[in-house]
């Protein structure tokens, strides 16, 4: 059996969290980046999560096909719109290619595809780069893929920055793909998290860290960062902070700026802000 190989592919875009109140500063960290992560073998690939705009899943396909690889499956690890909408135009270019995910991710993923909120969010924030065409993946029923003999594993962990979060676990590489579990050098998405699923979220990240990985990929991260498992630690330390910092402030302001002051560096303050607003309850 040939060893699999994996590599992985990272574009920028602007933050979805565009809000006028958010106070001024840091106009050089707004920006987010996600990424899309190839597992592959000598002739089979598997795709772990797509892209939010047509433009950016336009790169993730001339990539993939500059690899000369044979798309088998593109798994979602989580229903977000920013990692399942370029689904459809992956199931276009690579018609042998099933589009997939657990049974747990899709039931949340209709939502997702709700033409009035597409309209209301996305459109508003990203006006003619949302696809108009979705897939609903199908469900894969034993928490398992394969590449020519390999084993990838899916696991599932409940909630981390949305509920029915999944990782992608190939043990014959010490890797994990983390979806949102994993955040690299950018804020957190805590927006729709409360301090009882902040637990279950660190509860998933020991989960990944008993795996002992040697590569951890992020579903969010700065593209030129390496894919260092010390950034199972890094979130944790973050969801401890923030848990603590919502304890010691009473407005949206204090929480955010004392985040800041101990996270200067993270890209897309935006969504710290969008977590900050959402724990102070505004
Ligand atoms: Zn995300």
């Amino acid at each position: 059996m040939k060893n699999l190989n994996w590599k992985v592919f990272t574009v920028k875009r602007d933050s979805a969290t565009q809000d006028s109140n958010m106070p001024v500063g840091n106009e050089h960290l707004r920006w987010v980046a996600n990424t899309a992560t190839l597992i592959y073998g000598q002739t089979d690939a598997i795709l772990i999560d797509v892209y939010l705009t047509t433009d950016q899943t336009n790169q993730l396909v001339s990539w993939i096909r500059e690899t000369g690889k044979n798309l088998k499956a593109v798994y979602l690890t989580h229903a977000h719109a920013d990692h399942i909408y370029g689904a459809k135009i992956l199931a276009d270019n690579f018609p042998q290619a099933k589009i997939v995910s657990l049974p747990e991710v899709i039931k949340h993923i209709p939502a997702q595809f709700d033409q009035d909120y597409i309209n209301r969010f996305w459109e508003t924030k990203f006006p003619q780069k949302i696809p108009k065409e979705f897939i609903m993946p199908e469900a894969i029923l034993n928490n398992e893929l394969d590449i020519e003999g390999h084993k990838i594993v899916i696991e599932i962990v409940g909630f981390s920055d949305t509920e029915s979060t999944t990782f992608v676990y190939v043990p014959s590489l010490a890797l994990v793909v983390s979806g949102d579990i994993v955040y690299n050098g950018i804020h957190l998405y805590l927006a729709e998290t409360t301090s009882e699923t902040r637990q279950e979220w660190i509860a998933a990240l020991h989960k990944i860290a008993a795996l002992n990985p040697k590569f951890v990929v992020a579903g969010h991260k700065i593209p030129q960062n390496d894919n260092s498992p010390s950034n199972i630690q890094a979130t944790i330390d973050y969801l401890i902070s923030f848990e603590r910092l919502n304890q010691e402030t009473t407005t949206t302001l204090d929480l955010y700026q004392k985040m800041l002051t101990l996270y200067p560096d993270r890209v897309n303050p935006g969504s710290l802000w969008g977590g900050a607003k959402a724990a102070k309850g505004k």
